[in-house]
Formats: structure tokens, sequence, C-alpha cells
């Protein structure tokens, strides 16, 4: 059989690897090539292809030659003889860690609305301590569902359903936004089949359309931008996902005309200056449509997306939006979370553990406080995290709990004693009522009582059914008690 070219994997990657780093791509491509060797894949082609595409994913993500290495490693401990000692003896304790974390992962299965909630929080919980895990199952997953169509129908819905309502939000928040879209749109036939057909004509009517206003916008503000002498700029035309044009024509009641951004124009420009700069140019020269404005630089999305955006009437009849960033921006928008490391390693000493382990979370968490400010994050939110909250305990356990769920409801949830005797909470080392609604990335502690007693007030606020049966109980019984005082 024909072997992939490992030079496609170098090619891929950000900088050239050094020799070191070739070393180890190339040996892991070995020990999984010969591990592989026997399988094949339900299209008939050999398994080895896939372990390849995932370690190549992995490299067009900008992620390091160890991470890579992982993934051609990924499928060995699970699918073949080759044992959890061997990998350790070969590769070290890293790479058994992080092979270790993707088999552990590979267990989740999307089982319908109720356990697959479970399942993300345990993903969530078996990740934690290295992002570059659930990055290794992102590459993974996006090979498969790309090669979906090879798989047994029953199969390809519940795969095409997990890709959409798991693994895509939380590329999301990853800030993947490349993963994001390429997950979407693999799953999207699979998972809803009508809808996707309508979407693709509705596509094929608009997109030419507006592909030619922005052809005439373009060579316009090409011509300003040499006047005011702004150098350096890169363009091009950014087609809008078909799964993220239907949640968008979902929320405009499916009227297309509302959907100005089927295909938008980016203009990427050296520095932040720049880009309001061209900005200015842009609305000198035509007229924004009121209220789509957004400055993502001053106010960044949920997940750290920068960008200005306008939409503009092109003056021929047509209507545009234009997206200006800087190149760090775009790849920050284009490659998250992995991108944003890149970047950290680039400029400070930070040892392995501090680069990737971690913190992450915790990184992730900042990233999560901007939410507070602005209500058009609604929009972006997936249904996934609009009905759940994941907050922690100090010692970094994580509880997902309902929307809207109260300190006395986490109470509960860690134990029915802890809720009985509940005081006070702390939260994010704040003293707070038992009645504070909690939020996403919370770290929840709760003061008890020994002698203390459940109140009947707290049914004012308790959410989860679990908190509820346990203060109706006892008001019960007090009143009972009372009775017969
Ligand atoms: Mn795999």
């Amino acid at each position: 059989m024909k072997k992939p070219d490992i030079k496609e994997i170098y090619n891929a990657m950000r900088e050239a690897p050094k020799k070191k780093e070739r070393e180890l791509i190339e040996k892991a491509y070995s020990v999984a090539f010969e591990a592989h060797k026997p399988q094949k894949r339900s299209s008939g082609e050999p398994y080895f292809n896939h372990v390849f595409a995932t370690a190549k994913n992995l490299a067009e993500y900008g992620l390091d030659a160890t991470t890579i290495a992982a993934g051609f490693l990924h499928d060995t401990i699970e699918d073949t003889p080759v044992t959890e000692k061997e990998i350790q003896e070969q590769f070290g304790d890293e790479i058994v860690f992080l092979v270790n974390g993707v088999t552990k992962l590979g267990t989740l299965k999307y089982q319908g609305r109720k356990r697959h909630v479970e399942s993300l929080r345990k993903f969530f919980i078996a990740t934690a301590e290295d992002y570059r895990v659930v990055i290794i199952k992102l590459a993974d997953r996006l090979h498969n569902v790309q090669t979906l169509e090879h798989v047994k129908p029953e199969k390809q819905k519940r795969i095409a359903l997990e890709t959409i309502e798991i693994y895509a939000p939380l590329a999301y928040r990853l800030g993947m936004g490349r993963m994001v879209g390429k997950l979407q749109d693999a799953a999207f036939p699979f998972a809803y089949p009508e809808e996707s057909k309508m979407v693709d004509e509705l596509m094929r009517q608009k997109k030419k359309l507006n592909e030619k206003y922005l052809e005439k916008v373009w060579r316009t503000l090409k011509a300003e931008m040499a006047e005011h002498k702004i150098n350096d700029i890169t363009t091009h035309q950014r087609v809008k996902g078909r799964y993220s044009l239907w949640k968008k024509l979902q929320r405009k009641n499916m009227d297309i005309e509302q959907m100005y951004d089927i295909v938008a124009l980016r203009v990427i420009v050296p520095n932040i200056d720049d880009c309001y700069r061209v900005l200015g140019i842009i609305h000198s020269k035509w007229r924004p449509l009121p209220g789509r404005i957004k400055d993502y630089i001053a106010l960044p999305k949920v997940n750290g997306y920068q960008s200005l955006h306008t939409t503009i009437f092109t003056g021929d009849g047509g209507i545009a939006e234009i997206q200006i960033r800087t190149q760090a921006m775009h790849d920050f928008a284009e490659y998250g979370f992995a991108a944003h490391h890149i970047y950290k390693a680039q400029s400070t000493d930070a040892n392995v553990s501090e680069r990737y382990s971690l913190h992450w979370l915790e990184q992730l968490k900042e990233l999560q406080n901007l939410e507070e400010q602005k209500d058009f994050l609604k929009d972006f939110k997936t249904d996934l995290f609009e009905d759940r909250i994941f907050v922690f305990t100090p010692e970094g356990d994580v509880l997902d709990l309902p929307k809207d769920a109260s300190a006395i409801d986490f109470a509960y949830t860690v134990h029915s004693e802890i809720g009985n005797q509940a005081q006070a909470a702390i939260i994010n080392g704040k003293n707070s009522a038992l009645k504070t609604i909690l939020k996403s990335g919370d770290i929840v502690e709760i003061q008890t009582n020994k002698k203390g007693v459940p109140s009947a007030k707290w049914l004012k606020f308790a959410k989860t059914s679990i908190a509820r049966k346990h203060i109706e109980k006892h008001a019960e019984d007090g009143i009972i008690a009372r009775i017969f005082k």
C-alpha cells in the first residue's frame, strides 16, 4: 500500500520542524504505521490514513511536534496490540499521558439529550489537565466526520449530532473558528438532511450576487487605501458556513433578505491603527447600515474573537459586509486557543506544564468572564451552553447545573447534608448569599453550620429538583413538628 508522505506534515506546520522534532514525528509515524497495518476503515482504505489525517490537522492548527506525534499514536493503545508500556518506553510520559487522555474521551458517546450533557461534563473533567488532549480529539473527530459517508446510516446521524452538539461548541469555546465551521459543515447534511439541502439551494442563488457586489467594493477600496498609503493589505472573501447560515436564518425568521454576510470581504492590515483607518475610509465612501457596526477589537467576543465589522450599502442596490482585522487577530479567529498559546510560547520561556497543562480552564474562564459585559453574545451561544452552566468546587471538580441555578442548588448537588446545613456561599472568593445565581466558571464553596436547617424561603430560588425535594421535605417536617409541639 502507498504510504502517505510525511512531508505533508512538515509543510503544514507553522515553522519548519527542527531535526529532533522531525525524528520524533517520524518515529511516531512508523510505530503507528506498523501498529495499524492490518486494519482497514469502513471505506476500505488503510486505517493509518485516519491517524495521518489527524496528525496533519494538528500540524495545520499550529500544534507542536509532541502533540503531532501523539496524534499519530492516538488510536494505538485502544485499537492495536501496542501497549501503554511500549508507548511509554518509546515516547515517554508526556505522549502516553496525551494518548491515554484521548482514549478516555473515546468512551463517551452521544446518547440523547440527558446523557450528552453528562458526557460533556466528564469530557471537561477528563481533559481539564491539558488542552492538547481536547485538540487531538477535535482533530480526530474532524477526519471522522469528513469521512462519514462510508459509515452505516444509523451511526451517521449519531456521530453528526454529537459533532454539532458537543465537539463544535467545544471548538467554539477554544476560539477555533475554522475548526467549528469544518465540523459543522461536514456534519450538517447527516444531522439535518432536509435543512442542509435547502441551505445549499439558497447559497447557490445568493452567493454569486453577493460576490459581484464585493468585487466592485474591493476595486474601489483598494484604490482608496493606496491613496491613504495603507500598504501590506491582504484580502479574501469568506463564505459563511452552511450550518451557521442555517442557524442565523432561524433567528431571522428564515428571511434570506436579511442575510448580508453570506459572503463577506475580509481585510487584513498590519496593525490596530490601520483597522480603524480602513473603517473610516469605508464609511466615508459608502453609507453603513445603522446598528451593524461592530467593534469587536475594543469589545472582543466571549471566545476572544477580535475584528471590526461593518455592513454597507454598495450604491448599486447591494449590501455587503466587511471585516477588518490584523494578522494576529485573524490567526486567533481561525486557530483560537492553540494560536494564543503559540504566541505566548514564543514570547516567554514558559516550561512545558505552564504552557500546556494547567490553568487552561482558568484561562478559558478568563475569556468567558467577558461574557457578562455583552448581550449580543447570546446570538453566538449554542443551545448546549445556554441550557447548562459549569461551575467549579474549590478543588476544581466541575458540576453542571441548569441555567439560573443558585448557590443552594450547588450545595445540594454536592451533597444533601451540605445543602441542609448551608449558611452562606463563597463565590469566586467573595462572601455571597445562598440565593446568588451562578454563572459558568464560578468557583463556589458552601459554608455550613451543623445546627442549620433548610428554610422554606429557599424554594424561591432553588431550581434543581434535588434541592427542592430536600427543602420541601424539611419544610413539611417543620410544620408537623410545630403542630405537635
Ligand atoms: Mn481516531
